[in-house]
């Protein structure tokens, strides 16, 4: 496997970066989980758009252009042949102190891995996801907003923990208010009545791009869509939850805290909306070539 560091490709053994990097003592950078389907970088404009928005959120200059980060992803798919994949972006802060001063800091280090990824076991797709709701709550977004996404990822670390320890896989987390936030690593939809709804961002979540891309894509086959402020109680009376993210795709939620969602069973508008994102994979993507 080829690593991009800075401008260069390198082998999976030469990949390294200084244990005085910023990103390592403190988690202080930014990140993005893309998908490759077909030989095609998927919603990569998107991504490009969400990591400078990150990073100017922790007031992080990164040392390449928005054009050059993107020739970047696709020289490293190209390099390590990754026709279907996954591909990990990465900026950290850079090499600095050992104290917290980001100032102090050389430039921004820009690592592009490109590789596989299978989240979930294929059954479960059909089947469904138990989750939990866990007592970690998601940050305020006066703490680490939870739009930025960063390399600290610990606040969504301690939620996993919590699901992996009570025998599940992924969580609801609530945020301060107690209103329902995402999941660890997802956002998360309630269908009821055939009325797709899911929390606004400012509830908690991050902006996701397979959230942006369901919501567009539900709405062009008819459904009502909303952004709205969801409890616990949305959730369990609610006849589909399902789950989206970059390495999940669209995962349905059979059980929440023990209770059967609707049939327990992903329901019919999960399973169209899984089909037809499917389907988008083919139609969307900047070409690697
Ligand atoms: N929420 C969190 C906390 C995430 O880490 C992710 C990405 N894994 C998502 C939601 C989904 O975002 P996206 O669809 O952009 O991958």
């Amino acid at each position: 496997m080829k690593v991009y560091i800075n401008g260069r490709l390198l082998d999976e053994k030469n990949a390294k970066i200084s244990v005085f990097d910023h990103g390592l003592l403190y988690g202080d950078g930014v990140f993005e989980g893309i998908r490759v389907y077909h030989n095609k970088v998927f919603t990569l404009q998107r991504h490009i758009d969400r990591l400078y928005r990150s990073a100017k959120a922790i007031a992080l200059e990164i040392a390449m252009t928005p054009e050059e980060i993107m020739q970047a992803v696709i020289k490293t798919c190209k390099a390590n042949g990754i026709q279907n994949g996954y591909v990990r972006l990465i900026v950290t802060r850079g090499v600095g102190t050992l104290g917290l001063n980001p100032y102090l800091c050389k430039e921004s280090q820009v690592i592009i891995i490109a590789a596989g990824i299978q989240l979930y076991p294929v059954e479960l797709y059909e089947e469904g996801l138990s989750i939990i709701t866990v007592g970690t709550m998601r940050n305020h977004p006066e703490a680490i907003n939870p739009r930025i996404k960063s390399l600290n990822y610990l606040n969504n670390v301690l939620a996993k923990i919590e699901a992996l320890n009570s025998g599940v896989m992924e969580c609801v987390m609530l945020n301060p208010q107690g209103y329902v936030a995402e999941a660890s690593g997802d956002n998360i939809f309630a269908v009821r009545d055939g009325v797709l709804r899911t929390p606004p961002v400012w509830c908690g979540a991050l902006e996701g791009i397979t959230r942006e891309v369901v919501m567009e894509l539900a709405r062009d086959l008819g459904y009502m869509v909303e952004e709205d402020v969801l409890t616990r109680y949305d959730l369990y009376t609610a006849d589909e939850v399902f789950l989206t993210g970059t390495a999940a795709e669209i995962i349905g939620v059979g059980v929440i805290d023990k209770r059967p969602i609707g049939t327990g069973r992903p329901g019919p508008v999960t399973l169209q909306l899984a089909e037809r994102f499917k389907a988008y994979t083919k139609e969307e993507g900047t070409p690697i070539t």
